[in-house]
């Protein structure tokens, strides 16, 4: 048996692991790298393997960052079966038209331009005809129920409680007269959330692949978090001002609207302070609807919400945004109110508008409530930047920015410990994807202190070979690897961030003798930046 790492490699985007035996072979996710524009160019590179030669795909859950490339997979060959969850094929639906429509949309008028130039018209990487085809390869299975896909290879789903329909994988795999059983965790959600159940533990495994999103933090109270956010509203609200959340379509947006519910409905009786809270999202609206088809999945507390007559989806002061007029004249007048809005990392989307609109003004509020990956404008926003570029013009950042990140869907440090504790039968090896360097080498550090069991960090392209119980890791060529890219990309990241800050330093009257001091020093300094990036322009035949 073979495990080949595609994606989510010291980074959490990208997911693609190709798990291969003698005779078939299995993708575990196909998802999209997101991030800057460098990374994000690895989504048009072609898969390292034949789509053609792959029997399954199987689908841990909807985030585009798992499912995004499907569509780009069958275009490229793929004719086996895509096993999931019923929720996660319904949610893939709606995230896959969504990403091919903003690529679409991204393009248009690049390709206008182009087309006015003579010059050659850029293709998205896949249509929404595509992303609506590839639902057709779709087969889908309950929860605990025992899958056969073939003679060699049997598998369960467990509930993940990461977002509606989420799966641990628990595969069994025979070779050559050898069992082995192989758990992929997918990415595994924190317990005592709203709606979703808890994630479920898992008693045994030979192999363990598991995220490390968190793996080096601990979460905020997610209890306290919600006060926080509650508190954030009605203080932006009394000084008249627009609270921001951009918040991921599914998973996330609804789990804020069943905690507004509750405070609107069951705490807050004061009239006058139901300040408006808008859902402007059109996928969200979808994925909405299909979170309500799907109660039988909720744990007991929703459930029994929505038996008692509550819809926990709706409320008196909220308001679904449809259209794009609408939602643009949310922006035509300044009044207390709350604009939940996609992208959750704001690199794409409405909530790009609202940001424009609503940065400069130090009465408004922005809250994140998400994971913010490197290179993304809600990290950039996150880390300090005091102007940005947005939508082709510079915008001031004077309103005030808070980070909750108690709402993460991420099982934290804690609970992942807790978590493999539960593995009666330990792993003979744990393989750490889906995590920023820091975390992953710190979650495989407490699982060696913690448990005694080596772990392995995956560069792009790395391969692992299990036979006899033994595993051999090859480590891929440097020529045929983006590992090096994405380290490179990383660093560009830094290096940006440390660059603005020497920027609002220098901006910073308080600073301006300091400078002055080492004026000389410094602009030598920069005089050696210049030259170094003029090489490296040279170099890349700018
Ligand atoms: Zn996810």
């Amino acid at each position: 048996m073979e495990l080949k790492f595609y994606g989510a490699t010291k980074i959490v985007t990208g997911s693609n692991i190709l798990l291969s035996t003698k005779k078939y072979n299995l993708l575990l996710d196909c998802g999209l790298f997101q991030g800057d524009k460098e990374l994000e160019s690895l989504n048009y590179a072609p898969f390292p393997y034949n789509p053609s030669e792959i029997d399954f795909l199987i689908l841990t859950h909807a985030h585009i960052d798992h499912s995004g490339r499907i569509p780009k997979l069958i275009k490229e060959g793929f004719k086996g079966k895509i096993i999931s969850t019923k929720p996660t094929m319904q949610l893939s639906e709606i995230m896959l038209k969504d990403c091919a429509h903003i690529q679409e949309s991204d393009i248009k008028w690049e390709n206008i331009r182009r087309q006015r130039a003579g010059e050659e018209l850029l293709v998205p990487l896949y249509t929404i005809e595509e992303a609506q085809n590839s639902i057709a390869y779709f087969e889908t299975f309950n929860y605990d129920e025992e899958i056969e896909l073939n003679d060699d290879i049997k598998l369960i789903f467990r509930d993940a409680g990461h977002i509606l329909g989420s799966a641990i994988l628990e595969l069994w795999i025979k070779e050559d007269g050898k069992n082995y059983k192989v758990v992929y965790t997918g990415d595994l959600g924190m317990p005592g959330r709203p709606i979703l159940k808890d994630p479920e533990y898992i008693n045994e495994a030979d192999y363990l692949i598991i995220e490390s999103t968190y793996g080096n933090r601990v979460h905020e109270n997610y209890r306290e978090d919600i006060d926080k956010l509650i508190d954030i509203i009605e203080n932006t609200a009394y000084r008249g001002g627009t609270v921001l959340i951009p918040s991921f379509a599914v998973g996330r947006t609804q789990e804020l609207i069943y905690e507004l519910n509750r405070y609107y409905e069951y705490v807050n009786k004061e009239e006058y302070k139901k300040i408006p809270i808008y859902i402007d999202s059109p996928m969200a609206i979808e994925a909405t609807k299909i979170f309500q088809e799907n109660a039988v999945f909720f744990d007991e507390e929703a459930k029994n919400l929505i038996l008692s007559g509550d819809n926990p989806f709706e409320f008196e002061n909220l308001r679904y945004i449809q259209s794009q007029e609408e939602s643009m004249n949310l922006n035509k007048a300044q009044f207390p109110k709350v604009i939940i809005s996609a992208s959750g990392m704001a690199n794409a989307g409405r909530i790009r508008h609202h940001l424009k609109h609503n940065l400069w003004n130090p009465l408004n509020s922005l809250v994140f409530v998400g994971y913010q990956a490197a290179g993304t404008l809600g990290r950039i926003l996150l880390d300090g930047s005091k102007k940005i570029k947005l939508l082709g013009e510079e915008i001031a950042v004077e309103l005030e920015i808070y980070n909750l990140q108690g709402f993460s869907a991420h099982a934290d440090i804690i609970f992942l410990r807790e978590w493999i504790s539960h593995l009666i039968r330990k792993p003979k090896k744990v393989f750490i994807v889906h995590g920023e360097a820091e975390a992953a080498n710190n979650l495989s550090k407490e699982i060696f202190h913690y448990f005694g069991i080596e772990c392995l960090i995956p560069d792009y392209g790395d391969s692992v070979i299990i036979e006899n119980g033994f595993t051999t890791q090859t480590i891929s060529p440097v020529e045929n690897k983006l590992s090096l890219l994405i380290d490179l990309i990383n660093e560009l990241n830094y290096l940006e961030q440390e660059i603005s800050k020497i920027e609002m330093m220098l901006a910073d009257k308080k600073n301006k003798k300091a400078t002055l001091k080492n004026y000389d020093i410094i602009k030598n300094k920069v005089l050696e930046i210049k030259n170094a990036l003029l090489e490296i322009n040279l170099i890349l035949g700018k």
